[in-house]
């Protein structure tokens, strides 16, 4: 359990680490965003970094999301979705505040979403989400497949597609962590140039704890972090990650 000054010290530390990052490749830090990756983090830590300048979070479980709600009513802040979204769990993602699905990765799901935003008369931002890491345990469009998928998502009027969300490689070989950032920026460079309507590619959300250089090297607006800044979580991130897991209640 991290105490409040060890939150406030690795968020100095983080936004040291982005600011270098962003010397070394050129770039203003104004450019990247920190996303606060809160799943298993107690409202009451939040608010920590919500004080501290921090803005937005983003939750992988439906489950934190809503019951982290009320808490997190009195701090000015925005909330992105970015865990596995399970079709019947659409309404409660529109009701509890998230401004942003990060991981809108099939047809089916769109269909679905566009269908309650029409019925409730809202809109909702999302970033679409590409395995770049060829891992099966990962969940995101194909890269070969991501460009057919927009241009299908595109169509619902409800739904703006601002960006694109990868998760890296997990390994130690810096090379192949970049190879996966390199291709989401490929392949928003691809999508650029295709000019479809009703399609921002403005952000690219790629880089967490281990790896936040060389994602914003390669291009990142937004990096996620979790553990640099709130500790180590008890349950291994396998469980976000995966299909059929049990939510968690603290
Ligand atoms: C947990 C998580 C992160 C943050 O990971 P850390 O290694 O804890 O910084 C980023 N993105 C997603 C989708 C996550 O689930």
């Amino acid at each position: 359990m991290p105490t409040n000054s060890s939150i406030v010290d690795n968020l100095r530390e983080i936004h040291a680490r982005i600011e270098s990052a962003c010397v070394n490749s050129k770039r203003e830090v104004s450019e990247v965003q920190l996303l606060l990756a809160t799943k298993t983090v107690k409202p009451e830590n939040i608010k920590v970094a919500l004080s501290n300048n921090e803005r937005l979070i983003g939750e992988n479980k439906v489950q934190e999301v809503k019951e982290k709600y009320e808490a997190l009513l009195s701090v000015p802040h925005e909330k992105h979705f970015i865990g596995h979204l399970q079709s019947n769990k659409i309404k409660e993602v529109l009701r509890y505040g998230v401004t942003c699905i990060q991981s809108l990765d099939r047809l089916s799901l769109a269909e679905k979403l566009q269908k309650r935003l029409t019925f409730e008369n809202k809109h909702m931002n999302v970033f679409i989400q590409v395995n770049t890491s060829a891992e099966k345990s990962k969940f995101g469009v194909s890269p070969d497949n991501a460009i057919s998928l927009i241009k299908q998502i595109a169509h619902f009027d409800r739904i703006h597609i601002k960006g694109l969300m990868t998760i890296g490689l997990f390994s130690a070989d810096k090379e192949k962590v970049r190879e996966c950032f390199q291709l989401l920026k490929q392949l928003q460079q691809a999508i650029i140039s295709e000019n479809i309507s009703n399609v921002s590619m403005k952000e690219l959300s790629m880089g967490m704890s281990g790896d936040l250089e060389i994602a914003i090297e390669e291009g990142a607006t937004i990096i996620r972090v979790g553990t640099a800044v709130f500790g180590e979580r008890a349950y291994p991130d396998s469980y976000y990650w995966n299909e059929n897991t049990n939510n968690i209640v603290q």
